[in-house]
């Protein structure tokens, strides 16, 4: 079982240069204005850069010839490199491994879940927050890595901006073959890092992401999802910014002898706690919660586990996200066997707790929950 200590501080070191997504509209405006440019040309580039995913002034024809060069050096360094990507599940689920301008690698995956019955089309990015992790559970491939660094705000978008430019692709490949809108619908903070341990630089991300083109991207709020390991004062700061995207927490236990193992961060914040930060950010929002958990063969599935989550949840505005557990390399831990699984749904279903049991997209890719440790370059 892991010892690795918990680390809370990123090395300062390796951020890259500035991007125009990093900015805040008001200071988009002067960065435009130290390059010479009317105000105007910045809800300009907006419009290039999150209205059409376009990442590169060199090829923006409205822009005036002899200030591209400018633009492109001042605002707009290449951030992510793709190093490769690799689709499963018939293509759609699309991995993608990026070098930042360091060498630092990290994973995004990219997954369609294609329009049925009354439900529309979703097209979902789980991106990372930062460059490894240093919340140290133990059954995670990054977790196990180490933390490297931060993302800046603009590493973090320019990963939703390139999956927005590959959901249209899609949309574009598959005209009159299905019913593909092509656009990006959601966003997940489910990738390599702890979103709440990079505060500042994640929640101006949010930003971006929610505010309308040409400010942002202008998706909806409720399609974004942080998930956290319970960084409680940081989940009571998140309630206070009024952005209302959706929370979700990874507990993996309901009990506090266990949960400091798995979830070693829950030394310093126990489940009480977090439940009630939780509970805190639900009576801002007005809306449900989710409490991942991974369901680990014969070390958190009992069914008296399953009865003390649904003793926990059962009054509160809360849904269970079970997750297979996507064993990791070097890890003897297994996924509990389906029999085990559909007991503990029924547990929690008996005390009125809404469960859903995640799918298993990305598997043969390595793309899946906990997999991104990006060590295959
Ligand atoms: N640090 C954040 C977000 C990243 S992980 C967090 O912990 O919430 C996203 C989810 O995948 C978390 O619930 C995490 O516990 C889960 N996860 C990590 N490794 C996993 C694995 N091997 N199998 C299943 N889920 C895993």
């Amino acid at each position: 079982m892991s010892s690795l200590p918990l680390v809370f501080e990123a090395p300062k070191r390796g951020l890259p240069p500035r991007h125009f997504a990093d900015l805040a509209p008001d200071e988009r405006k002067g960065a435009v204005a130290d390059l010479g440019l009317p105000a105007f040309r910045a809800d300009q580039l907006g419009r290039h850069y999150y209205g059409r995913f376009e990442t590169d002034p060199r090829t923006m024809s409205d822009l005036p010839v002899q200030a591209r060069d400018a633009v492109k050096d001042a605002l707009f360094p290449d951030l992510l490199t793709e190093v490769r990507h690799l689709e499963t599940d018939s293509g759609t689920t699309r991995k993608t491994l990026w070098r930042l301008h360091d060498g630092t690698l990290v994973e995004s995956v990219l997954m369609r879940y294609p329009a049925r019955g009354d439900r529309a089309e979703r097209i979902t990015v789980c991106v990372s927050s930062q460059a490894g992790c240093g919340m140290a559970c133990p059954f995670c491939a990054t977790g196990q890595g180490g933390l490297k660094r931060n993302l800046s705000t603009a590493e973090i978008v320019d990963q939703v901006v390139a999956a927005a430019r590959t959901a249209q692709d899609w949309g574009r490949d598959m005209r009159g073959s299905q019913a593909l809108r092509g656009r990006l619908s959601n966003v997940v903070f489910m990738g390599m890092g702890e979103p709440l341990a990079n505060y500042g630089r994640v929640v101006a991300a949010v930003r971006r992401l929610i505010d309308p083109a040409p400010a942002g991207l202008g998706l909806s709020r409720r399609s974004l999802t942080v998930s956290t390991v319970g960084v409680v004062p940081a989940i009571g700061r998140l309630a206070e910014e009024g952005l209302d995207v959706t929370l979700a927490v990874s507990l993996h236990a309901p009990d506090d002898e266990l949960r400091d193992s798995l979830v070693p961060v829950n030394t310093r914040w126990k489940v009480a706690e977090v439940l009630a930060a939780a509970d805190n950010y639900a009576a801002h929002t007005g809306r449900r919660y989710s409490i991942e958990y991974a369901m680990i063969r014969d070390v958190n599935d009992q069914p008296w586990r399953a009865d003390l989550l649904g003793e926990l949840l059962a009054r509160r505005l809360a849904h269970v996200n079970l997750i297979p557990l996507n064993p990791t390399p070097g890890s003897a831990w297994d996924a509990s066997p389906q029999r085990v699984e559909q007991q503990f749904v029924r547990r929690l279903e008996a005390r009125g707790v809404p469960v859903t049991v995640r799918d298993t997209r990305g598997r043969e890719i390595d793309g899946a929950c906990g997999q991104l440790a990006a060590n295959g370059a």
